[in-house]
């Protein structure tokens, strides 16, 4: 009987932040899909090249 460890255990997803490099534009997204997702949605209205960068879980919050 096996109670640990599930080999399909979801990891949480991880947060990106999608920026523009033409603009100001900056957004948060969960997980990559989302911020392929952001990302291409802002392209696509703006013709703008957006970049996202992986931002590491914040351990602290004040
Ligand atoms: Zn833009």
């Amino acid at each position: 009987m096996f109670t640990d460890g599930d080999p399909t255990e979801q990891t949480t997803p991880r947060q990106y932040l999608v920026k523009c490099d033409g603009c100001s534009f900056e957004q948060s997204a969960d997980g990559r899909d989302e911020a392929a997702t952001i990302g291409n949605g802002h392209h696509r209205e703006t013709n703008h090249d957006v970049i996202a960068v992986e931002v590491p879980p914040s351990v602290t919050s004040s």
